[in-house]
């Protein structure tokens, strides 16, 4: 029975890992032997009301779509169009040179194997988190154990589904889908490990599974929520947002070092940014952040203030400025640095 019930739970999330189409890698796990695309979009599915499996992107597709009129598309593209992101914000804080050679000059970012694991690593979390309520719906009434194999197995093969849609850009740099899958098992584990005890702790307080356990869960998960505000000048995409019953909480997710005291003061700016955002969008005081440092298993809390609010806005009128004026930044002198344009 608790095999039945894993596999079953595998199967929504991993087509291609029935064993018909899989082969063994050296880390014990199995990747898909072809992989067309290069999409950053995981091949995985999921079950619709028919028990088809269906192209994940197919749901993705379908996810908030709404009929809108030709008017208020051309509008919000227009508003959307006269705002900065948020990370144009901490671009700047890092070299205001650098940003206007990418968003004015036209300068492209050469791509790098940490752009490349930073976009599998968010991918991993957005479709995580876009899968939780097939997850939840079909988890059976039973043990801690059993809900955290679920979550663990299906979160394995997710992430090996999103290593393998980036199997293209990963050889660019001769690095093998398998070490990549190595590296970031860690990151699926905690990941299933803490979503498994919020789900198993929830359903042992208030007795519901199925539709109703999913419909009831609190805090609800959002992953890669889009905000923007033409009052603030600003947009962006929060990498998670937590809703609880009085509360939003949103929680960016960073890798690599991390402060010995608080958050570095770009992620201080970026919380502070989506706060104000995020209080905008649902209407209600969002006065706490948290940055998750990836590598350090380590959560730190921003709490908003007038002076971060005001340091944001400063900012983004600097930025303003400087996007829309024609003036290239002189280059600043740091050491070991690149100014070679
Ligand atoms: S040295 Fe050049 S690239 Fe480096 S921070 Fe200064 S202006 Fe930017």
């Amino acid at each position: 029975m608790r095999s039945d019930i894993v596999d079953f739970l595998v199967k929504l999330l991993c087509k291609s890992c029935f064993g018909r189409t899989a082969q063994p890698t050296t880390v014990g796990l199995c990747l898909p032997k072809k992989v067309s695309l290069d999409t950053g979009h995981a091949r995985a599915t999921y079950l619709n009301t028919n028990n088809d499996f269906l192209p994940l992107t197919a749901k993705m597709e379908g996810l908030g779509k709404k009929e809108e009129s030709v008017a208020t598309v051309e509008t919000d593209a227009a508003a959307a169009s006269a705002m900065i992101s948020v990370t144009d914000l901490t671009s700047y804080m890092y070299c205001p040179r650098l940003l206007f050679q990418q968003k004015v000059l036209g300068y492209e970012e050469k791509l790098n194997p940490a752009m490349v694991l930073g976009g599998i690593r968010h991918k991993f979390y957005d479709l995580t988190n876009k899968y939780e309520e097939a997850l939840v719906v079909h988890l059976p009434e039973t043990s801690r154990e059993i809900i955290l194999e679920a979550y663990s197995k299906s979160y394995q093969n997710l992430l090996r589904h999103v290593v393998a849609s980036h199997s293209n850009s990963l050889a660019l740099f001769d690095i093998a889908p398998e070490e990549v899958v190595a590296k970031l098992q860690p990151i699926a584990a905690a990941e299933a490990g803490e979503r498994a005890e919020n789900v198993y702790s929830f359903a042992a307080k208030s007795s519901v599974f199925g539709k109703e356990l999913w419909q009831m869960l609190s805090p609800k998960i959002l992953s890669e929520l889009k905000v923007k505000s033409p009052m603030l000048r600003l947009k962006g995409t929060v990498d998670r947002v937590e809703i609880h019953p009085n509360t939003i909480l949103p929680i960016e997710l960073k890798t690599g070092k991390m402060p010995s005291d608080g958050v570095w003061p770009s992620h201080r700016v970026q919380a502070a940014a989506y706060m104000m955002l995020l209080q905008e969008k649902f209407n209600t005081a969002v006065t706490k952040a948290v940055v998750r440092y990836l590598d350090h298993n380590s959560s730190k809390t921003v709490v908003l203030n007038p002076y971060m609010e005001l340091e944001v806005k400063e900012l983004t009128e600097k930025v303003v400025r400087l996007l829309q004026g024609n003036t290239e930044p002189k280059p600043c002198g740091r050491v070991n640095c690149n100014c070679t344009r």
